[in-house]
């Protein structure tokens, strides 16, 4: 029985915990154990809280607090190390923060814990979720739990990672271009970036602050409604929270998706897809007609702009952002310096890594007088004719069907030379993120070399109910991936 426990999903492992079969404690365990035995090969997680996870199981073990009080008591949780908790060292998968320990915890922590949630740890990412495959990580790559010499996709592949090979029941990432739906596909789990505005980012370290946002990496479509549930909605603390009434997100999943019309968009299906890829997102495709609901074709016609005008929108605002990484206020300062200029470069020479720096680069040019209309401006501009691209298209179809990733999960080493080559497999992810529309990835095959592959629904701006229904359904109806390998 116990060694099953880490396999379980959120509602797995609360209906045992309700029917009294197991103690949160003993959750916690399974999992500390697991983690023990398979992050040396996996480098999921940078920091373990095994200490304050027991203390915190052992409250609701002694009946101090209630387990059924919200769906998510007692449930042992990971989070990505972009996230502020109070006295717990973020990194951001950066040398600069190696030893930043946050005074306050995040908006959706505090919102977890209130829940009833743990937090077993914080887990790898790309420095400042800079990257596709957390390989820009200063704590080393992470490896893929279905091949370990593939990367986990990124930048929130230390999440994906650890729900994929059972180390936690859920994670939260962060999500800019694709860093949670991306890594979900790339390791056969569901992940779910909420539209701009939906979830506070208070406490999320940023990186390019008009695309940010938060979201759960599960084990299943009814597992993320339930995290987005608890973390979802207003928050005074970020005027970028919308305040706005947040649904039920879990009411909705089994309603039947009959009558719907899903869109598929023809520029998401081009030459160049893996044809594996295309393949398993075709018969999902026919899974969703299957289940009665229309598909239409549907034209996105800008969305070749969409690499362009991210990879100068994102960097212009992270170089924005991370000029507060000075050696003054934050984190790592170089100890030799002879002024204060001396003391700035050696800091940001060494404190950032090889990516961090290119963007930065980028995007300081990009934003520097002269240059700016020519980057900058046409860059949202051209956003703007994406995000209408998709009102147009949400006129004639309830959601979108489309692949994540043109491939699955590539080799470790094998794009970490050439930033393009990286750049280019977020094509399917960054339009939605440049309009601020929702959008999940769910397992819909697997390759032939055992790697999965997934299917983004993207839904119209709030449209997370349409979403998770349509995946939810879809999920049921598919066939379920074969066993993991590192079971
Ligand atoms: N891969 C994209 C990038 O490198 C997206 C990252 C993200 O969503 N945080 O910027």
């Amino acid at each position: 029985m116990i060694a099953a426990i880490p396999t379980l999903s959120i509602g797995g492992i609360r209906k045992l915990l309700l029917a009294g079969e197991v103690s949160v404690t003993e959750v916690v365990r399974s999992l500390l154990e697991r983690i023990e035995a398979l992050n040396p090969k996996l480098n999921a997680f940078i920091t373990v809280l095994a200490e304050s996870a027991l203390a915190d199981a052992k409250h609701f073990d002694t009946g101090e607090r209630n387990l059924s009080t919200s769906p998510l008591a007692g449930i042992p949780l990971a989070v990505k190390d972009v996230l502020c908790i109070q006295g717990v060292r973020t990194t951001c998968g950066s040398k600069i923060l190696e030893n930043y320990r946050p005074p306050f915890d995040a908006t959706v922590i505090a919102r977890l814990r209130q829940a009833g949630a743990m937090v077993l740890g914080k887990t790898n990412m790309d420095e400042f979720a800079m990257g596709s495959s957390t390989e820009n990580s200063a704590f080393g790559p992470v490896h893929n739990p279905w091949h370990l010499d593939h990367v986990p996709g990124g930048s929130s592949g230390g999440s994906a990672a650890a729900v994929a090979a059972d180390l936690c029941a859920g994670a939260l990432g962060s999500d800019t271009g694709g860093s949670i739906r991306q890594p979900a596909a790339f390791c056969g789990v569901v992940g779910l970036k909420p539209t701009y505005g939906r979830v506070s980012r208070f406490g999320l370290v940023a990186f390019a602050s008009s695309l940010d946002q938060i979201g759960p990496i599960t084990k299943t479509v009814e597992d993320a409604a339930l995290l987005l549930q608890a973390i979802a909605g207003h928050d005074p603390a970020d005027s970028t929270a919308v305040d706005r009434a947040v649904p039920n997100y879990t009411e909705v999943l089994n309603r039947p998706i009959a009558g719907l019309k899903l869109g598929l968009p023809k520029e998401y299906l081009i030459e160049g897809i893996d044809p594996e890829v295309r393949r398993a997102v075709m018969d999902a495709v026919q899974t969703g007609r299957e289940l009665g609901a229309e598909i239409v074709e549907i034209s996105l016609p800008h969305t070749e702009y969409g690499i362009a005008a991210y990879y100068i929108i994102a960097p212009a605002e992270a170089s924005s952002n991370l000029a507060r990484y000075d050696g003054v206020k934050y984190g790592y300062r170089h100890p030799e310096a002879a002024d204060l200029l001396e003391m700035y470069q050696r800091t940001r020479s060494v404190g950032f890594g090889a990516e961090v720096k290119r963007r930065i680069m980028l995007g300081t040019y990009s934003l520097s007088a002269g240059y700016y209309d020519a980057y900058y401006k046409k860059a949202s501009q051209v956003r703007s004719l994406i995000r209408d691209d998709f009102l147009h298209a949400f006129r004639r179809c309830d959601a979108i069907l489309a692949p994540a990733a043109p491939h699955p999960a590539f080799k470790i080493g094998e794009k970490a030379a050439d930033p393009l080559q990286m750049y280019l497999s977020d094509v399917f992810t960054l339009p939605a993120s440049l309009a601020g529309i929702p959008g999940i990835s769910i397992p819909c095959g697997i390759s032939s070399n055992g790697l999965p592959i997934g299917l983004q629904v993207l839904g119209p701006h709030f449209g997370e109910p349409i979403v998770l229904r349509v995946a939810h359904q879809l999920e049921q109806a598919l066939p379920p991936l074969p066993p993991k390998p590192l079971h």
